[in-house]
């Protein structure tokens, strides 16, 4: 008979991680290779690379082209020893006693915990709009997203030619214009007047209309006014339809509503009727955030993140670090006043390897240092051959470009950060076989109709 496992007895420092995306892949790969034992505890079992989401959504990309087993990319660390992998949710923290509570009550302890769980959609205070209007952020979410979309114009076709409900199946709107909204809307564009004409005979695709609405005067509110511009122009001419300055007041399974203030301070109310709503205006920290508050009394900024030390810990526990889109941080350049990091993929990194460094640093009984962003531009797509970037080059500064010349770059940029050769190569093959055919190879939906569920 076999002898029962021995639990392993070790007498190294217990760090936690919760979260692998990119701030908590980065701080384990740093922490695996010192003498510290890390337990990383996610809800999913894979890494995403949120910012190719859009295309699983958009029908381009397949799932483990964008995302990839934790326990695969990290099967280095898992083997060098010093790595468990936990797949559960972490549902509260208790800092007075050093633990994590998992779904199932597990207690998980530590000495020093890192918590990465990122942010999630905020539908300012309007949640009831979620079933009508899905965001995206998880794979489930663009899962959700493509056969909505895919959907729509197969209901479209079923209806007739005189039904009123027709053209509110070929209205596809997204609210808010930040990158995801905007590439969201590009590629829906690009979806109904390239890769489907010539699929359906009842209807024609290229009626379908993609409504783009902002609260704000611009898209792309982050961008210099010139790059924003040019995006609104090259939008225009993908034949996105944007509204700026109109805030939606109702979304519901037939379409939505939205306030415009004309120049004399009068307000309009339109409803747009719509069938598939996206959601890519609000974010909101993760939950945990909150659960941090109520265990240390650390305070919570309006998005719920965490306001946490310039060394990234939790004021009056140095034993807990935040990083990435959870924590409300600033960046501590040489000279200067201190800045706001954004909730950015890179920020997640660099946080993520900085609160590694400062556990490494208090084991040995140094001091943390500060955190310190670099920023290296910003880059957004629109479509094909669409896009604006304002990059940083050493000794030029600031660089800024739109259109082909900046597509190419931001293909080049998502490509090289990719995780695994593997999927850089299914990437580049997939989007090469797209430029030249216009066609979307993820188009196939597993449960086209769900029972009684507005697609
Ligand atoms: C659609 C989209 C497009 C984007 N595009 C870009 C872009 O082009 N460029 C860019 O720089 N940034 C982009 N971003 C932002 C970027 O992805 C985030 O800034 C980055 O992912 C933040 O990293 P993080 O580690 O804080 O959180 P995440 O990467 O979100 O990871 C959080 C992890 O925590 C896990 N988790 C959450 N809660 C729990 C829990 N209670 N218990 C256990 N596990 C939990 C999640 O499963 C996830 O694995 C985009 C984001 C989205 C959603």
């Amino acid at each position: 008979m076999q002898a029962p496992p021995v639990p392993i007895k070790t007498e190294r420092p217990r760090v936690v991680v919760i979260g692998c995306g990119f701030g908590g892949i980065e701080a384990v790969r740093k922490l695996s290779k010192a003498p510290v034992d890390i337990t990383l505890i996610d809800r999913t079992n894979h890494h995403l690379f949120q910012p190719l989401l859009y295309q699983v959504a958009t029908a381009g990309l397949p799932a483990p082209a964008i995302s990839g087993p934790i326990r695969h990319i990290l099967r280095h660390e898992i083997q060098r020893g010093n790595l468990t992998v936990l797949l559960g949710e972490v549902m509260d923290i208790d800092a007075r006693a050093r633990c994590v509570v998992l779904d199932g009550q597990e207690h998980v302890p530590y000495d020093a915990l890192i918590v990465a769980t990122g942010a999630t959609h905020s539908y300012f205070g309007h949640d009831g709009w979620a079933a009508y209007a899905p965001g995206l952020k998880t794979l489930a979410d663009a899962f959700d997203i493509r056969r909505r979309l895919l959907t729509a114009f197969e209901r479209a076709e079923r209806e007739g030619a005189e039904s009123p409900v027709r053209q509110s199946w070929l209205t596809f709107a997204v609210v808010g214009a930040g990158p995801t909204g905007v590439e969201m809307a590009g590629t829906m564009a690009e979806i109904a007047y390239h890769t489907l004409p010539r699929e359906f005979h009842r209807i024609d695709s290229r009626q379908a209309r993609v409504v783009l609405i902002e609260g704000a005067q611009r898209v792309l509110g982050a961008f210099p006014e010139d790059l924003s511009a040019k995006a609104h122009e090259q939008l225009r001419t993908l034949g996105v339809e944007v509204l700026t300055g109109a805030r939606v007041t109702h979304i519901d399974a037939q379409g939505l509503s939205y306030e415009t203030t004309a120049a004399d301070g009068s307000v309009e109310k339109q409803v747009l009727p719509a069938r598939t709503v996206i959601w890519a205006a609000g974010v909101a920290a993760s939950p945990l955030g909150r659960a941090l508050a109520n265990s240390t009394g650390c305070t919570l900024d309006r998005a719920g993140r965490v306001v946490v030390e310039p060394d990234l810990s939790v004021p009056g526990h140095p034993e807990i670090q935040v990083v990435g889109d959870l924590a409300a941080a600033k960046s501590y350049p040489p000279k200067g006043e201190p800045t706001a990091v954004p909730g950015v993929s890179p920020g997640a990194k660099q946080m993520g390897r900085t609160a590694a460094a400062n556990i490494l640093r208090r084991l040995k009984g140094e001091p943390t240092q500060r955190f310190r962003y670099i920023d290296y531009g910003s880059l957004a797509t629109i479509g094909r051959r669409r896009a604006v970037m304002m990059i940083e080059v050493p000794v030029l500064g600031h660089v800024k470009a739109s259109g082909f010349l900046a597509w190419l770059f931001w293909l080049f940029v998502h490509i090289y950060f990719l995780i695994g050769f593997r999927n850089r190569m299914v990437v580049f093959m997939d989007w090469a076989w797209a430029y030249f055919t216009s066609q979307r190879h993820a188009r196939v939906v597993p449960d086209p109709m769900p029972s009684k569920r507005s697609p």
